[in-house]
């Protein structure tokens, strides 16, 4: 069926936390059993748990509403008021959490700017490891991000992870991974998510992104540690009485995951492609792997008016605090819908370009 931008709904490529939960997720929702999860009795959200702390190869897992409050609870856990967390300057969680880290947390942060995929060096960060100094807060935490966001879905290289995380443990140092779009890392790269997360403490993952559900994430890590952190959620008001409800779309959700995030990735390659042709858009397609599409402009083109001009198109993309344009494609966008964002493209983006260029007399 042909795109009716007139008659549809916009096109949303700002994040893939705009699917919208399917009517089969729906359904699983409205028949989940339930039961009060204050006191382990909500079979739904035992069985999230059991199934994403195997997959993730983790003792156990903790089910709560938001990405944003897996970070804060696992951060919370591994750390005490005054110590240092390190971690990667574009993550989210040092530039997206409202500052929970040092709200919530009362921790210093040290970010260091990470390669090109948003890694960290290991000698950049022993270089900012404290010493063990009486005067000295204590550096406690590492924190990664895979895929990471902003660098544009990038995959971490997972055999320079694991060698930063076994030389953190050397240091005494915990470890622990932002893995809200994990599942498009182990899509991308072919490994398991236990294997991805293998090296860290602890880790997140995120079933509002690209699998659809319209919240919930988990975090996972040893037993004991998952029980502190059954505490925690209770102190930040995320312990939800029957969030049986929302964890079968989660589980919804991990079916053939895969298959749709995979999907996902190939829609991003083709729209890189068709970015990467545009005056003033620069964006090399080989280095778009997963369903993240970001794109540097030329100095000459202003991206709040590309924003506008797409937005009159029924086409919504996010414009970053640096001025980058971010594209990010999910299962709520069909081809169609894909293919008519980039013939709007193809038509918008060369006529402002002409329009902002000097006129040449
Ligand atoms: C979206 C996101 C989060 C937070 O998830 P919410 O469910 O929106 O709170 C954390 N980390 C990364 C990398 C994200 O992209």
């Amino acid at each position: 069926m042909e795109y009716d931008p007139r008659k549809n709904r916009p096109i949303d490529l700002r994040s893939d936390t705009a699917t919208n939960p399917s009517p089969a997720m729906r359904q699983a929702m409205a028949v989940a059993e339930v039961g009060e999860d204050g006191l382990h009795e909500d079979p739904t959200v035992n069985q999230l748990e059991e199934r994403t702390a195997e997959l993730l190869g983790k003792e156990a897992a903790l089910f709560v509403p938001t990405g944003t409050m897996g970070n804060l609870v696992a951060v919370k856990v591994h750390t005490q008021p005054g110590e240092e967390i390190i971690l990667e300057e574009h993550s989210h969680l040092y530039n997206a959490e409202m500052a929970g880290l040092s709200a919530v947390c009362g921790l210093l942060a040290r970010p260091i700017p990470g390669d090109q995929d948003g890694m960290l060096c290991w000698g950049d960060i022993r270089a900012r490891v404290r010493p063990r100094v009486y005067s000295r807060s204590q550096t406690r935490l590492i924190c990664l991000e895979n895929t990471h966001n902003y660098r544009g879905g990038t995959v971490l290289d997972n055999e320079l992870v694991g060698d930063l995380c076994a030389r953190a443990h050397e240091l005494g140092l915990k470890t622990h991974l932002d893995g809200a779009r994990l599942m498009n890392a182990s899509v991308a790269s072919g490994l398991s998510l236990a294997t991805l997360s293998a090296g860290f403490d602890s880790v997140m993952i995120d079933f509002a992104k690209g699998l659809g559900a319209p919240a919930g994430a988990v975090v996972a890590g040893p037993a004991g540690w998952v029980e502190r952190a059954r505490s925690v959620r209770k102190l930040l008001g995320g312990a939800i009485h029957q969030p049986g409800i929302l964890a079968a779309a989660c589980l919804h959700g991990m079916e053939d995951f895969p298959v749709r995030l995979r999907d996902d990735h190939r829609k991003a390659r083709k729209l890189a492609e068709a970015l990467s042709k545009l005056p003033g858009f620069v964006v090399d397609p080989k280095r778009v792997v997963t369903n993240i599409v970001i794109v540097n402009l030329a100095d000459d083109l202003n991206g709040a008016a590309a924003c506008e001009r797409l937005l009159e198109r029924g086409i919504l993309v996010h414009l970053l605090e640096d001025g980058r344009l971010r594209f990010v494609t999910h299962g709520s966008i069909s081809d169609e819908e894909l293919d008519f964002a980039i013939d709007c493209l193809k038509e918008e983006i060369p006529r402002l370009s002409r329009d902002s260029k000097p006129l040449n007399f």
